[in-house]
């Protein structure tokens, strides 16, 4: 039996530890620093990376790293050695306070959309103390964020630190309002649901698609799916089990509250869901989480496909991140409370984040935009591309009537009057939940289900929390300046809930009526990466990010670059990929089989005359006209992919392989799919969806 609390957090230099090995003082004022973003003195700091090095040391480390998130999609480390020379040809184990809170690693080929060709060439990687360090790999990893030189971020800690300052900035002022004095911050909590697949690695190494990709770019349906629903929640296969109890204790070493293991819908899918903590911790934990689903894997012979849609036809994988805010106090403020005050106060708040919804779906929709995504988000599969907000039945009615003005009754009937002071008591989750939503309230949070797989959950936090720090910084605008704050807020509740409402959905958002009846409503359905990407630049939209101060104008118009490069480049490799293998194996094995069938009449011929060879030459007509018609829609797939060349800007080269390049692969795709089916699998080259998707037994 492992000893759980014991293993929990041992690789981390957490606050227990700190407690145990810092001097009181430089404890209390690293807590400032922590607490209250108060700089941390030098001396103080050489003390504080002392004691680090000791403690890492005395845990195996004999190095440290400034690991930080760029804009690739996967965190960055570049190791260093603790060790310093001595005389007589010995070394002494080093680390300086200078060391921990600043590093400047070489920072030339990370993506940075432009910044740093007018700024300034090196960027620099500042400590972030809210973010514990750790042991892995005998190194300790600190946490930072990655700046240019002239102050520009130029990875993803960096605004989602700025976006939950300004959410606690705004969150305080309305929380004063109803006479919160004790909340000195706000902070925002996730928990982020992670959904993977598991395949054999022997499988995996025969193809190259997923090797370079993520995802399979041929392959026909198998003929037993998911379609009998026996995998969701099912037994967990031994090897998957031994895997999962593996991983489970090198997250718990790490800190991380890996909680709750399970199969998916699909074949070979499974998930992994966390105990939330905060926005910042739980997104630099996601980003670990994804790394070791990854190493662990190979440690037991298969590979962990992290792609949001690694099999057409077959379900594809989210990340569901649940959000909700809450004071450092520990009140949840999206929980419903027991009194009429409290519940003022929660409705205001729920009215605030449905206002940000619908003011911002565009960027909300941005936030998750991949290549990859897009085979899930407006495709043939959940959630749709329309963003809307489920908030269960009950809540609906409360809200109904609030806007109508009428009395609110209970399921019990009992009546309850409307206004500031006495609403109602709002029963907690109830409801069945909405399984079609993108994003629903679950009782005491949002979760937001549109998330890809493989996608750095920053991103959607950013916009977020912006947004809703922009909302509630207009709501207190309006209350601070009010002579009666109960009928103020009563009025302000009632108008952003008639204001509002279209975006309040609680049917069926996988129908086609879903998307009919949001247009009528005027809601946004950006189906691709290239029309969402298009959001962030809306003057409304880049607004709300330079106003809450989470992006500058510079930096907004550098990420947008590098998303659309990273969009078209993606496709761009999967054409090349598929391009490949249909060239060379497949259409060798297509080739081999109609020399199979040729050579098989050639026989039965000269064996008898009066036996037929209908059947076989029928066969090799039909490979013979899918060769020939593999052959054409390969040279079309090649003249697009030239035609390239000619373009430079960004915004026309993702249209373009979204577009053109998309259209071509996916002709070429249904050709081979449908050889796949004729042709013997000795020939065939590449393992079948089936020998795939059964391959972990
Ligand atoms: P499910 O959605 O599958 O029913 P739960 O409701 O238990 O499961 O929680 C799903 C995820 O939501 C978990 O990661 C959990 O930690 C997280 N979660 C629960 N409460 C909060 C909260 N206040 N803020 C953020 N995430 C939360
Ligand atoms: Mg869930």
């Amino acid at each position: 039996m492992k000893n759980v609390p014991e293993i929990f957090g041992s690789k981390v230099f957490n606050d227990e530890v700190m407690r145990e090995r810092l001097p009181k003082d430089v404890y209390r004022a690293l807590h400032k620093t922590i607490d209250e973003g108060e700089h941390l003195q030098m001396d103080l700091a050489n003390v504080l990376a002392e004691a680090m090095k000791n403690w890492a040391t005395e845990n195996g480390a004999t190095h440290f790293t400034h690991w930080f998130q760029p804009m690739t999609g996967v965190t960055a480390e570049k190791h260093d050695s603790f060790i310093s020379p001595e005389p007589g040809g010995k070394v002494m184990m080093e680390f300086s306070g200078k060391e921990l809170v600043k590093g400047e690693p070489d920072a030339s080929s990370f993506p940075s959309g432009g910044l740093r060709a007018t700024f300034e060439a090196r960027g620099y990687t500042a400590w972030d103390p809210t973010s514990y360090a750790f042991i892995k790999d005998e190194c300790l990893f600190i946490p930072t964020a990655f700046c240019s030189y002239s102050g520009e971020a130029l990875d993803k800690k960096t605004p989602l630190l700025r976006s939950m300052q300004a959410l606690s900035e705004q969150a305080i002022r309305v929380l004063r309002l109803f006479g919160n004095k004790d909340a000195k911050r706000v902070i925002t909590t996730v928990g982020p649901e992670q959904e993977y697949f598991l395949v054999d690695m022997e499988v995996y190494k025969k193809r190259p698609d997923l090797i370079y990709t993520g995802r399979t770019l041929f392959g026909s349906r198998p003929p037993r799916g998911q379609e009998l629903d026996d995998h969701y929640f099912g037994r967990i296969k031994p090897r998957v089990k031994e895997f999962m109890a593996d991983l489970d204790e090198e997250l718990w070493k790490l800190g991380i509250y890996a909680k709750t293991e399970h199969n998916e819908v699909a074949p070979a899918q499974h998930e992994l869901a966390p105990v939330f903590s905060t926005t910042n911790i739980a997104t630099d934990h996601n980003q670990l989480t994804m790394e070791l689903l990854k190493t662990v894997a190979n440690r037991h012979g298969m590979a962990c496909l992290l792609h949001e849609k690694p099999f057409a036809g077959v379900n594809g994988s989210g990340k569901h991140n649940n959000w909700s805010i809450s004071t450092d106090t520990g009140v949840n403020l999206l929980e419903p409370g027991a009194t009429p005050s409290q519940n003022a106060q929660f409705l205001l708040f729920l009215v605030a984040v449905i206002k940000a919804v619908d003011e911002y779906q565009g960027l909300l929709r941005m936030s998750v935009a991949s290549a990859g995504n897009d085979h899930r988000l407006g495709a043939n599969e959940a959630p749709p591309a329309i963003m809307s907000v489920f908030i269960g039945e009950e809540l609906e009615d409360v809200l109904k009537s609030i806007e109508e003005g009428t009395d609110y009754h209970d399921k019990e009937k009992k009546l309850m009057s409307i206004g500031a002071t006495v609403l109602p008591h709002i029963p907690k989750d109830k409801t069945d939940r909405n399984r079609t939503s993108p994003f629903a309230f679950t009782g005491n949070k949002f979760e937001f289900r549109s998330v890809g797989s493989e996608d750095s959950i920053a991103g959607c936090n950013i916009v977020l929390n912006t947004i809703v720090a922009e909302v509630l910084s207009e709501y207190a605008d309006i209350l601070e300046k009010a002579d009666n704050f109960d009928d103020a807020l009563s009025k302000l509740i009632k108008d952003e809930v008639t204001a509002h409402k279209r975006i309040l959905f609680n049917g069926n958002g996988y129908g086609e009526e879903w998307v009919e009846e949001a247009a009528r409503r005027g809601l946004l359905n950006l189906r691709s990466t290239p029309e969402a990407l298009a959001q962030f630049t809306e003057k409304k939209n880049m607004e709300v990010f330079i106003k809450n101060g989470v992006y500058t104008e510079t930096e907004i118009l550098a990420r947008q670059e590098i998303l659309y490069e990273n969009y078209y480049k993606t496709i761009n490799i999967e054409a090349q990929t598929l391009s490949m293998m249909a060239r060379r194996n497949i259409m060798g094995a297509a080739l081999q089989f109609e020399k199979r069938l040729a050579d098989t009449v050639i026989a039965k011929k000269s064996a008898s005359s009066s036996v037929s060879t209908e059947t076989e030459e029928k066969q090799l007509e039909r490979m013979s006209n899918l060769v020939s018609e593999l052959s054409k829609r390969l040279e079309k797939l090649s003249s697009d992919m030239a035609k390239e060349d000619d373009m430079d800007d960004v915004v026309e080269l993702a249209k373009y392989h979204r577009e053109t390049i998309e259209a071509s692969m996916h002709s070429v795709r249904e050709v081979v799919d449908e050889m796949e089916t004729i042709v013997p699998l000795d020939i065939w080259p590449y393992p079948t969806y089936g020998q795939i998707l059964y391959s972990v037994r």
